[in-house]
This record gives C-alpha cells, sequence and structure tokens, in this order.
C-alpha cells in the first residue's frame, strides 16, 4: 500500500494506450484538464478516463511533455527507498564491467533506468551527475542521499549547465559538489587504456561514455596503420588507435584547443611517445578540404561529430551537414580503408547516416561495404517502448 497521498489527473478517453507498453511520456493532450493544483515538478498519479489507477510520475506545465511516469506500481512511493531500488537495478546492471580494465560508465541513463530526468556518470570514485527535469529536481536532496548510500562514491559533482533545464523553467548553475569531495580531475580505465577526465569544465560530464564500444571495435581496423580522427575531443579513439600492435599513427583533430592539449597528456599518460602522432586544432571540415587538397591519404578515418540537429526543424540542414562530412572523409581515405561515422542527433536516423555515405561514394565512384553498427553502450539503456530516447549510430564501413 501507497504511504502517501498522491493528487491525481485523468487521461482523456483511449489516451492511455501508448503507456500500456510501459512508456514513460504523457503529452499536455491526453490529459483532461491540466492539473492546476499540483505544482511544477510535483509528483501526481494518473488515471483512466473511467478512474482507474495508471501510473504515477512528476508534472510539469512548462513542457509538451506534461508528465514523465516513475512507477506503474500503486504501491509504490516515490521516496528515498524507491530511488535506492532504482539505482542497484541500474549498479546491477554495470557489474557487466570488471572495474579493472572499465571503471568510468554511465550509471543512470534517465528513461533507460527508470528514473526520467536523470543521469549519473561514474568516474572511479566520483559520480558526476545531471538533472533535467523539473520533476527530479524536486527530488534531488533524496537523489543525493540515494546515490551516496548505494554507490559507495567519494562524492557528487552536480552538473547542472544542459540547456534542457530552460525549457523545464529551471535555472541553469555552475558545477557544484552536491555531496563529499570532488577532486579537480580523477584518472580512470576504459577497456585498460588511462584517461583522465576533467568533470568540472570537460564537454558533457567530461568525457563521451557512449563511444566505449566503438573505440574497442576500431583497435583491429588500426594496426600499424595511417588513422584520422576528426572531432576527437581528448583523443578517445586516438589512444586506441595508437595503442594497437604495431602501433598506429595518428592524427588527432578538434576545433577545441583544451581538449587536444588533453590529449597529448592522455597519450603521455598511456606511455606513448607524441613525437609519432599529430595534434591538430582546427574546423575539421577545413581541415579535411586542405587535406584533400594536398593529396594527403589515411588507411582509416573516424567522424565523430557533434549532433548537427539538435531538433526536428534542424534536420534537412543536419542531413546536408553529414553528407558534406562524409564526402570529405572519404576524400582523404585510402582505397580500401576503413570508415567510421557517427551521429548523435536524435532526430537523425541510421538510414539517414548511410543515406550520407551511400551518396558521398556514389558521387566519388566508389564502393562501399558496411562492416559493422553500433547504438550506445549497454551503460546506456534504451526502454524498448521508448526508440526515440536513442541517439547514437556508429558504422565501420570499408570504401573501395
Ligand atoms: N570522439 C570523441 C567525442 C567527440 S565529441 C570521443 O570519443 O571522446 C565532438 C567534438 O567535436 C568535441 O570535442 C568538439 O570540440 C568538436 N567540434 C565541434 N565542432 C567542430 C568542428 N567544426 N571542427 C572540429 N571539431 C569540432
Amino acid at each position: 500500500m501507497s504511504a502517501i497521498h498522491y493528487p491525481a489527473t485523468s487521461l482523456k478517453p483511449h489516451r492511455d494506450e501508448s503507456l500500456l507498453n510501459g512508456h514513460l511520456w504523457i503529452f499536455s493532450g491526453a490529459l483532461q484538464q491540466p492539473p492546476r493544483w499540483v505544482e511544477n515538478g510535483g509528483v501526481l498519479d494518473v488515471k483512466s478516463a473511467t478512474g482507474q489507477f495508471i501510473a504515477r510520475g512528476y508534472y510539469n506545465a512548462n513542457t509538451d511533455i506534461a508528465i514523465r511516469i516513475l512507477t506503474y506500481d500503486a504501491d509504490e512511493d516515490i521516496d528515498l527507498d524507491f530511488l535506492r531500488r532504482r539505482i542497484r537495478s541500474a549498479q546491477a546492471l554495470r557489474e557487466v564491467f570488471d572495474p579493472a580494465h572499465t571503471n568510468a560508465y554511465r550509471l543512470i541513463n534517465s528513461e533507460g533506468d527508470g528514473l526520467p530526468g536523470l543521469v549519473v556518470d561514474r568516474y572511479a570514485d566520483v559520480l558526476v551527475a545531471q538533472i533535467h527535469t523539473a520533476g527530479m529536481e524536486r527530488l534531488r536532496p533524496l537523489v543525493i542521499e540515494a546515490l551516496m548510500l548505494e554507490t559507495g562514491a567519494r562524492g557528487i559533482l552536480l552538473r547542472n549547465d544542459g540547456q534542457s533545464r530552460r525549457r523545464e523553467g529551471l535555472q541553469i548553475e555552475e558545477p557544484i559538489i552536491a555531496s563529499g569531495d570532488v577532486p579537480e580531475q580523477v584518472q580512470v580505465r576504459e577497456n585498460g587504456v588511462s584517461f583522465f577526465v576533467d568533470f568540472w569544465q570537460g564537454q558533457k560530464t567530461g568525457f563521451f561514455l557512449d563511444q566505449r564500444d566503438k573505440r574497442e571495435a576500431l583497435r583491429k581496423y588500426t594496426r600499424g596503420k595511417r588513422v584520422l580522427n576528426c572531432f576527437s575531443y581528448t583523443g578517445g579513439f586516438s589512444v586506441y588507435a595508437a595503442l594497437s600492435t604495431p602501433p598506429a599513427q595518428v592524427t588527432s583533430v578538434d576545433i577545441s584547443a583544451p581538449a587536444i592539449d588533453a590529449s597529448r597528456q592522455i597519450f603521455a599518460m598511456n606511455g606513448l611517445d607524441i613525437s609519432n602522432h599529430q595534434f591538430i586544432v582546427a574546423d575539421v571540415f577545413d581541415y579535411l578540404a586542405e587535406a584533400r587538397d594536398k593529396g594527403e591519404f589515411f588507411d582509416v578515418v573516424v567522424l565523430d561529430p557533434p549532433a548537427f540537429a539538435k531538433s526536428q526543424g534542424a534536420r534537412t540542414q543536419a542531413l546536408k551537414a553529414y553528407r558534406r562530412l562524409n564526402l570529405l572523409g572519404m576524400q582523404v581515405l585510402k582505397p580500401g580503408g576503413i570508415l567510421l561515422t557517427c551521429s548523435c542527433s536524435g532526430v537523425v536516423r541510421m538510414d539517414d547516416l548511410l543515406g550520407a555515405v551511400s551518396l558521398s561514394a556514389q558521387r566519388l565512384h566508389r564502393s562501399v561495404q558496411l562492416l559493422e553498427s553500433y547504438t550506445h553502450g549497454v551503460d546506456h539503456p534504451i526502454h524498448i517502448a521508448m526508440p526515440e530516447t536513442a541517439y547514437l549510430k556508429s558504422v565501420f564501413c570499408r570504401v573501395q
């Protein structure tokens, strides 16, 4: 039995169908009337048009997604124990990682782990959390307490700087220590490769954990090769390639000077001689055009750009950018070379990405073999009823 009495709101007739498969969003148009008596972020019960309990979630009048569901169980209260159970379940999934090899991973992936609006990344003994919704913000003290109790972390850094917070009516915050102690940065291992993570200032929570499995998959193609890593950030793909046997000769290109500086240090930390590799601060589009004009060629090209489209409206422009980028990437790829191309734009589908590769190949009269395709790693689980929360597509191709 639920110990707490929650306010309730009702759906219009037949609007509960999408919820039958466990989807966690209710759009404002599905509600009989906006529950004005509930504050933004407040927890409420959702009932069918005939008054049957369907689910319990939190409400926000500011957003199209009016309610994000936390539980379908009428007896489950939204309290510290609820959060602890969800965190334990998430942690059990991450036991796939042997900490001797990998101690950096996403611990909580929002809806994918049954905690909408909450992202928590683990870097060794430090957690970096991001709260994206008003509902999760109201649970913040409990979330922090539950994380400390369940994970044995040394401290939690809150990076509440995601732009989605504005839509929710929340402030963008400076990074703050929410609990325990958090150092300047930590050293982590990923598949036995060492990185340091600057979670105070780095992009996202400091590292692109969602590319772990692709970085591992890349290794087999880079032995003794000349590799170009575009949008290299702190050198994730680059270090893996440079560590292959025989080692690859790697060129890393990113527009961010601090990221390129960090990648030099990360190479050195892994015992690599940085004088064997190139580190370039540049716009990738300019770099590729120049390399093409100079007749430079690589055996392996990695294209892992930032999201070119953040909304449906930006899709057409984004598709053009993906086509241009893949064409340029292919122009510096030797015949028989390997192209790893990625898109982290939610509105760009796998077939769009493949289309960009295919069109580029047609224009250059080259043929493409699709070798491997990936989404996110296992630490970014996607709720099966919510494919719209998946965003990452990555494919390995051989281009003749
Ligand atoms: N592959 C990386 C993550 C890439 S994230 C990893 O595995 O860690 C995208 C990167 O693209 C960011 O580092 C950002 O600084 C860089 N970037 C964005 N626009 C760019 C541009 N036009 N040219 C070069 N780099 C760019």
